[in-house]
């Protein structure tokens, strides 16, 4: 379809087209001839959208850098569900696991051999040595914001550190190759192979996601090489960079009495990382972590 240069913008930005996506639309079509695979149009977010989803990403990161100065040994994963559960609200939130399909809490907290899902419970003890993600995500004037991090626990031994180290290095490592008319696959090898050269596995069968407008949008994100391989990043995208990895193997199951929590079949430990990025017009921006 052929849009006119003054009629308004299909991105939503109340702006005339010539003066916001044309020359988007304009790279768009080269990228394609050159086999590319490209952004639908509903990935991308406006201006206002973008603001909207930047302020639900600054409650995420404040209610995580909360839970971190709370984390301690005897410490039960339904207390760190109930700070999150009162900060989300004080800040003027909605905590966006709640509800959603059926989950029953204000967050995942995963703890060793826990790859991710793992819900908050009296009966899960914080003991010294262990690692817990804590997984949280936030629903603020409609927009939905998500991050993770890795907490240690007491005295954990130097392989687990270690672990937890390099999963946070692989989101870093991923994060430096988000630009606008990259390859979502130059991401998803740098993340990989970076995991594989310390000898971990990168879960497979779950990845990450767009989000701001929903919890989960499109794109699925793998972070295993061979991913994306044509599939571009473009400028108003965001979605989170978040490696499961594993210290074994990457098999993995989903618990059958609650049919949410994953574990390792293995029953090695697992750590993950999660950040959520926005695609800018010259790099990123991180706008949750
Ligand atoms: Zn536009």
């Amino acid at each position: 379809m052929k849009i006119m240069p003054n009629a308004l913008c299909w991105c939503g930005s109340k702006q005339k087209y010539k003066r916001c996506h044309m020359n988007y639309d304009r790279i768009v079509k080269v990228k394609k001839t050159e086999g590319f695979v490209v952004p639908k149009k509903k990935w991308i977010k406006n201006n206002a959208q973008i603001e909207g989803i930047r302020e639900s990403g600054k409650i995420n990161t404040t209610i995580l850098d909360y839970v971190a100065t709370k984390i301690h040994i005897g410490m039960t994963t339904e207390e760190i569900d109930r700070l999150i559960c009162e900060k989300t609200k004080e800040l003027g939130g909605i905590p966006a696991s709640l509800g959603y399909q059926g989950y029953p809490k204000s967050v995942c907290t995963s703890i060793n051999d826990v790859v991710c899902h793992g819900i908050p419970s009296e009966k899960d003890v914080l003991h010294d040595g262990d690692i817990i993600n804590v997984d949280v995500s936030t629903i603020y004037k409609d927009y939905y914001s998500d991050s993770s991090r890795t907490f240690l626990v007491g005295n954990v031994k130097p392989e687990v550190e270690k672990l937890v180290r390099v999963t946070k290095e692989c989101m870093e490592l991923g994060l430096k190759e988000v630009a606008p008319w990259k390859t979502f696959g130059k991401m998803s090898s740098v993340i990989d192979k970076y995991a594989q050269k310390h000898g971990y596995t990168v879960v497979r069968q779950i990845g990450g996601h767009g989000v701001g407008l929903e919890f989960h949008e499109e794109p699925w994100i793998g972070y295993i090489d061979g991913f994306g391989e044509k599939l571009l990043m473009s400028p108003g995208m965001i979605f989170t960079i978040e490696p499961m990895i594993n210290m074994g193997d990457g098999e993995i199951y989903v618990y059958e009495e609650d049919d949410w929590t994953v574990y390792t079949s293995d029953g090695l430990p697992s750590a993950q990382w999660e950040i959520m990025v926005l695609v800018t017009e010259t790099g990123y921006e991180v706008l949750a972590w």
